[in-house]
């Protein structure tokens, strides 16, 4: 039987059958018109599958398997850092002492969760060369929306309230233009230039007194390191503006350099990337944001405190843009990026990033030959190929990504930096052998094969998988949700 024809519980339910074995009711039956508005009782009972405890283990360990994770097989995703979620993080975030703790506690019973936090800020603000962090936005979206919103309220203070300009590369990631323009801001676009860096004649052109930030991630999301850095942050500085590090990807750099070092003067992290909380899946995430000295009284409150040598949340901060999420962010997520952190110490997570680019160069230089390489020079944790040779073949960059489907690899991320056309963008992360490497190398230089040989393969990929080929604007805009059980014949 191939995954496809494998049957769901509904089709083994048989009426009376039970999973499970309860008690008899010993005591007197509750009445849900009590708990429950009439209105919203149902009056038949769902219509439940009956069936047993080992077809239901059965159905979730098939579901299960349909998905592609870190834990089964490469998942070289630009710009998502998929890489190992270390098994060690999962029994310290579900140790008794942290998972059962609760926000409303009093803060003397939940000293060392509130410990825990004040080391990883402070970790994080070394890490990153911030003066201070908070751990409260839930994503990287979100400690974008909350960083723009401290740079506003900072030029605010200043009786600066022109600055309604955000300036983004042409390169960017989605969500800056997207948390720039929530934050209320205009969003104004720098070119790249030749060698996909900002372009700083475009970037002179486009600063003004108007200029209230320049979102920036370095490497850029082509996978290169913004050389000029120092020039593009005395550019912005000297308009005014500030400077905003988008850091969800810190693959490449951490413990090696800073972006406080760099210039910049707010940061977000995803510690869901870089600091190995598992993500895919939608969330939870983790997204703190770290600020220089001159910020720090925007933060979001409550802000941790260490107060003679107790933790406690300071509320008297009256110039903070106010609390960005109820409670203390998401702590779970905080507390495996904390344990990473530990277990590597700051050798390791130095080493971390040097594997990343050794990998990711690796992987470039065994693919040049087999694809158009848009920029040449050496890239940092990630890099871009464009597919424009096997296009004029007959197969895009699209089929190629769902024939991999086909060799048990999740594809790189397509069609993104959009500057560049058919794009194919590579994050290995330094969690992979090179052995995983190879065998990704040589899958790929067959699919090349294929396109030149036999596109037809190509193009109706994928052929092993659970669905073959989605219509996938129509399961975005009409998502079907519900399991339809076939007609039973009579
Ligand atoms: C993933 C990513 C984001 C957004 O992070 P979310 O947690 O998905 O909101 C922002 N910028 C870059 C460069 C990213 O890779």
């Amino acid at each position: 039987m191939n995954k496809q024809d494998q049957p769901l519980i509904f089709e083994y339910t048989r009426p009376g059958r039970v999973g499970y074995s309860l008690p008899e009711l010993d005591v007197p039956a509750a009445d849900v018109h009590e708990f429950i508005q009439d209105d919203y009782i149902r009056d038949e009972s769902p219509d439940w599958p009956e069936v047993s405890e080992l077809q239901i283990m059965r159905h979730y360990t098939a579901l299960s398997k349909r998905n592609h994770g870190v834990d089964s097989g490469f998942y070289p995703l630009g710009s998502c850092t998929m890489k190992y979620n270390p098994k060690v993080n999962e029994v310290i975030a579900r140790m008794p002492g942290l998972s059962h703790i609760h926000p409303y506690q009093d803060e003397e019973t939940v000293q060392g969760a509130l410990e825990m936090m004040y080391r990883l800020q402070q970790n994080l603000s070394e890490i990153t060369g911030m003066d201070e962090v908070t751990l409260q936005p839930a994503a990287g979206a979100h400690g974008e929306w909350t960083g723009l919103s401290i740079i506003r309220a900072y030029h605010e203070s200043n009786g600066d309230f022109n600055r309604t300009k955000v300036i983004v590369p042409d390169s960017a990631h989605g969500t800056n233009p997207a948390s720039a323009t929530v934050a209320g801001f205009e969003t104004v676009t720098v070119k790249s230039n030749e060698q996909g860096l900002v372009d700083l004649e475009d970037l002179k052109r486009v600063v003004d007194e108007n200029t209230a930030a320049l979102m920036l991630t370095n490497p850029n999301t082509l996978g290169l390191f913004e050389k000029d850095i120092l020039e593009v942050a005395a550019i912005v500085h000297e308009a005014g503006g500030k400077l905003y590090y988008d850091g969800a990807n810190m693959n490449a750099i951490m413990g090696v350099t800073r972006p406080g070092d760099m210039g910049f003067d707010v940061v977000h992290l995803n510690l869901h990337k870089t600091f190995t909380g598992p993500h895919g899946g939608g969330g939870p995430g983790s997204g703190p944001v770290g600020v220089k000295q001159e910020l720090v009284k925007f933060l979001p409150k409550p802000v941790l405190v260490k107060k003679d040598d107790l933790y406690t949340f300071d509320y008297d901060r009256p110039e903070s843009i106010g609390r960005v999420k109820p409670f203390y962010g998401n702590f779970g997520i905080n507390v495996r990026a904390y344990s990473y952190i530990r277990t590597m110490g700051p050798i390791g997570l130095a080493q971390v990033s040097k594997d990343a680019v050794l990998n990711a160069n690796y992987l470039m230089r065994r693919l040049e030959p087999y694809f158009d390489l848009p920029f040449d020079q050496h890239c940092k944790h990630e890099f871009v190929l464009s597919g424009k040779r096997q296009k004029k073949q007959g197969a895009r960059t699209l089929d190629m990504a769902k024939r991999m489907l086909d060799f048990g690899y999740h594809p790189p991320t397509i069609y993104f930096p959009t500057i560049v056309d058919e794009c194919l963008m590579i994050e290995p992360t330094e969690t992979e052998s090179k052995e995983t490497l190879d065998e990704f190398v040589d899958t790929l230089i067959q699919i090349v094969r294929e396109v030149e040989e036999n596109p037809e393969i190509v193009q109706e990929a994928p052929h092993h998988t659970v669905v073959g080929r989605l219509d996938e604007t129509r399961a975005a805009r009409q998502p079907v949700l519900r399991y339809e059980r076939p007609k039973q014949e009579v």
